[in-house]
């Protein structure tokens, strides 16, 4: 497998540079959008995500590869305009099953759930990113291969869908007219990450809303309903590597209780509400409080300094690391992993700190989000 450079790494310096502008604007604003412990919790989970991509690619790239040389029943011309266009729209008709699916299917939420895990909506958040999508993502796009679309192109489709959905991470950007009906914008994503009960299950396109449209998902953002984001069995912790596991852990416990081996499996793919026709519960956003209300004294230098470090490494690794022998970059990823858990024990307040109430809403039984 050739070694080039990792694209993201490229996008870097714009996500920090908009991240910062996004801060300022809204401070000016005087809108509380941003939470420093949130938004450092959001870019520590786009880290691991980025640390996991690269070990895993054997997965998400290296079965394309496979599929496409073995099974492909064409091979689109890469000179042609036409073909790269159909590519996106296909991928991005792929993205949103396989988005729809981690929403609707619960051991596919259980990776998906950690790009909601935020009760902020900023371009953090947009960033905290699964590490496991590889697992079983791979899946949704093997038509693809088997149709005949190059890898080169499909991997070149699959960063434009995912770079294009920065930009739509933010309260700063209001309705764009005709635009929220066609494409994926920063109104119609709000409603996607929305606990309220109209945006459930909502919203699910990635570059064109146009498929929820067809498929029947579509809902624009509510003027005078205020959106309150997050999950609806919220994470209520700082560490990226228990918010990556915890809906599994969840899913075990279910399959562990159920009776018998048919319900045992199939609790594993029952919705995140739980099983198959139980109705959603209400939510009161008015019992609604955020996560982080504490503020914990130490924590600001402590974290940031740690982040930059674990920020720094991380480049390191990204940028050089697929050349490395296995054990090199399962000990990178290992130190960069108990980097995170530091972090966010420091940017966690101590247990005798005063606590806001965490009075949820949620229902006990219906987690979904
Ligand atoms: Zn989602
Ligand atoms: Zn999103």
């Amino acid at each position: 497998m050739a070694h080039a450079l990792n694209p993201i790494l490229f996008a870097i310096p714009v996500f920090f540079a908009t991240i910062g502008i996004e801060a300022l604007v809204a401070q000016w604003l005087g809108r509380n959008v941003y939470n420093l412990a949130d938004a450092i919790t959001s870019l520590q989970f786009g880290v691991l995500s980025q640390v996991t991509g690269l070990l895993t690619k054997a997965l998400s790239v290296g079965i394309y590869i496979i599929i496409y040389s073995h099974f492909a029943v064409a091979h689109w011309p890469m000179g042609s305009v036409i073909a790269w266009v159909a590519a996106l729209i296909l991928y991005d008709f792929s993205y949103y099953w396989l988005h729809r699916m981690g929403h609707e299917v619960g051991i596919l939420w259980a990776a998906h759930v950690v790009h909601h895990s935020s009760e902020y909506y900023n371009l953090t958040t947009a960033l905290r990113q699964t590490s496991s999508g590889a697992l079983l993502g791979w899946l949704f796009y093997l038509p693809m291969a088997i149709i005949g679309v190059p890898p080169v192109m499909f991997f070149a489709a699959g960063l434009i869908d995912l770079l294009y959905q920065y930009w739509v991470h933010t309260e700063l950007i209001g309705k764009l007219g005709w635009i929220d009906n066609v494409l994926v914008t920063p109104s119609n994503h709000r409603v996607h990450h929305g606990l309220n009960d109209y945006c459930i299950d909502r919203n699910y396109g990635g570059i064109l809303i146009i498929w929820d449209r067809l498929f029947g998902t579509f809902t624009p953002e509510h003027e005078g309903e205020k959106i309150i984001y997050g999950i609806r069995k919220p994470l209520h912790s700082y560490n990226p590597i228990w918010g990556n596991l915890h809906v599994y852990a969840d899913l075990a416990r279910a399959s562990w209780r159920a009776k018998g081996l048919r319900n045992k499996l199939l609790s594993w793919f029952a919705p995140p509400a739980g099983w198959w026709g139980v109705p959603l519960a209400h939510f009161e956003a008015e019992h609604f409080s955020r996560f982080a209300a504490a503020k914990p004294t130490r924590t600001p230098l402590i974290a940031l300094s740690l982040y930059t470090l674990i920020a720094l490494l991380t480049l390191i690794f990204l940028g050089a690391g697929e050349g490395w022998q296995h054990r090199y970059q399962y000990a990178a990823a290992l130190l960069i992993a108990v980097l995170t858990r530091i972090t966010a024990a420091a940017l966690t307040p101590p247990a005798d700190a005063p606590h806001a109430p965490h009075d949820r809403s949620a229902h006990p039984n219906n987690p979904r989000a």
